[in-house]
């Protein structure tokens, strides 16, 4: 695509790094047909190439982004399939968070908009607020009816109930049988270990009985997507900064063969940290080296370690893998989760339209309720179709949004992987 950037333009680095992705873009089109929003609503400006044209006029004409824009760049969901799909390499991942960011910095939000997601990006990065914040929502819950639909909705997504943790914390988590193999650390992050801290213990748990030693930074919580999909710049970047400052420290200090993420979308993250302090001078090297030592649990499970299978019935199970979007096009790990899967003896099933969202995406089935419920009504018959046992996935955000819209359980891979290899099983599973 023709660009027409003025050279005093391209002095800022951003809009070098953007000018250089929409040049890629041969306006095709073939991304539309694998753009979840493209696919419900129809629209030219509701799939990739409608978002990229609209951040391209933005940035060329130094336009002020308008209600109007704001909505189109905000209904994509960075689920990144039109990323898969693209014959040319379009980085589009790179492109909509400077859009967003571009939105974030010229557009003013209605107030309530700006209230609304003033207070997400506040209290999810925090593991304590976002605790009390639950809590509260179970006592708040009963009287939703007295809520607008919106907040209703809202309400809905908060867990029933906030599981007990088995696991005390500590930073470092030792091998106690054997010599130890490997020493890595783990991202435990925000929501996932308040709504669901058995992830977190499975891993640990696996990786200790596979004789790798587990380090969990204690001044590190969230890994600074949230708030890098709302287009809030500063809060992102201050919790890149300090993840990288906390992790190279104890990589130069005491060794870590690499950093593990349970939850999908914050290793996209993670392994993105490079390119966006490629401009910084202080960081760049660091944040390389944090972006190079992340792996996805499965990834690392999968080059590094033979799992020691061990079932406790021979009862097996038929599991639909559910390959989160930022798993399958933002990490490209697609086949190793299945692999570690099937090696358990068990069957996995592939869900149909499986490069498509659930809906879920961050804050995404908070800020645009309808869209995403009809992405979920779509994954869940999808899923249905195929008669599973049980649900799989990787990524904390599609647990929450897929259990909202079906009976069937959905387990976290890692914690079927630990079961399978001795740890307890499940407690979704207990009535299996
Ligand atoms: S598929 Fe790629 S090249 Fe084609 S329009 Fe979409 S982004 Fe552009
Ligand atoms: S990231 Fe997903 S929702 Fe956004 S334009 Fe690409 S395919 Fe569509």
């Amino acid at each position: 695509m023709q660009t027409s950037f003025t050279d005093k333009q391209l002095l800022n680095k951003d809009n070098k790094t953007s000018e250089s992705i929409i040049r890629k873009c041969v306006h095709c089109g073939m991304c539309n047909a694998t753009c979840p929003t493209y696919g419900v609503n129809g629209e030219e400006l509701e799939g990739p190439r409608g978002r990229i044209y609209l951040i391209k006029d933005m940035l060329e004409n130094k336009k002020p982004a308008t209600k109007e824009i704001a909505k189109h760049i905000d209904s994509c969901l960075s689920c990144y399939s039109c990323m898969t799909t693209c014959p040319s390499g379009v980085n589009y991942m790179h492109l909509i968070d400077h859009g967003r960011n571009y939105v974030e910095e010229t557009y003013k939000r209605p107030f309530l908009d700006r209230l609304f997601r003033n207070i997400l990006s506040f209290v999810l990065p925090r593991p304590n607020m976002f605790l009390l914040m639950a809590l509260s929502s179970k006592i708040i819950k009963p009287f939703s009816f007295l809520f607008p639909k919106f907040l209703r909705n809202a309400l809905s997504l908060m867990p029933d109930k906030i599981p007990g943790k088995k696991l005390k914390e500590k930073k470092v988590y030792e091998v106690t049988e054997g010599k130890k193999i490997s020493r890595v650390a783990l991202l435990t992050g925000c929501v996932q270990r308040v709504i669901s801290p058995e992830i977190n213990e499975a891993t640990i748990r696996l990786l200790n009985r596979h004789k790798v030693e587990v380090v969990v930074m204690p001044d590190i919580n969230c890994c600074g997507s949230l708030n890098h999909h709302l287009g809030k710049k500063k809060s992102a970047h201050d919790s890149f900064k300090k993840n990288i400052e906390s992790w190279h420290e104890e990589y130069l200090k005491n060794g870590l063969d690499a950093i593990i993420s349970n939850t999908s979308g914050c290793g996209t993250t993670l392994k993105d940290y490079g390119h966006i302090f490629k401009n910084d001078k202080d960081l760049k090297k660091k944040a390389k080296k944090i972006s190079d030592l992340t792996k996805d649990v499965t990834e690392y499970l999968d080059e590094n370690l033979k799992l020691n299978i061990n079932l406790q019935s021979d009862k097996k199970y038929k599991i639909a893998y559910h390959s989160a979007c930022s798993m399958q096009h933002g990490q490209k790990v697609h086949q190793q989760p299945k692999d570690l899967i099937s090696k358990t003896g068990n069957e996995v099933l592939d869900i149909p339209e499986g490069h498509l969202c659930c809906g879920s995406a961050g804050t995404y089935n908070i800020l645009h309720q309808k869209m995403a419920k009809t992405l979920l009504h779509n994954k869940v018959k999808n899923i249905e179709k195929i008669s599973p046992d049980f649900i799989s996935t990787g990524n904390i955000g599609c647990m929450t949004q897929i259990s909202a819209g079906t009976r069937i359980p959905i387990i976290h891979t890692v914690e079927l992987l630990d079961w399978f290899t001795g740890g307890p099983k499940p407690y979704k599973l207990d009535n299996f």
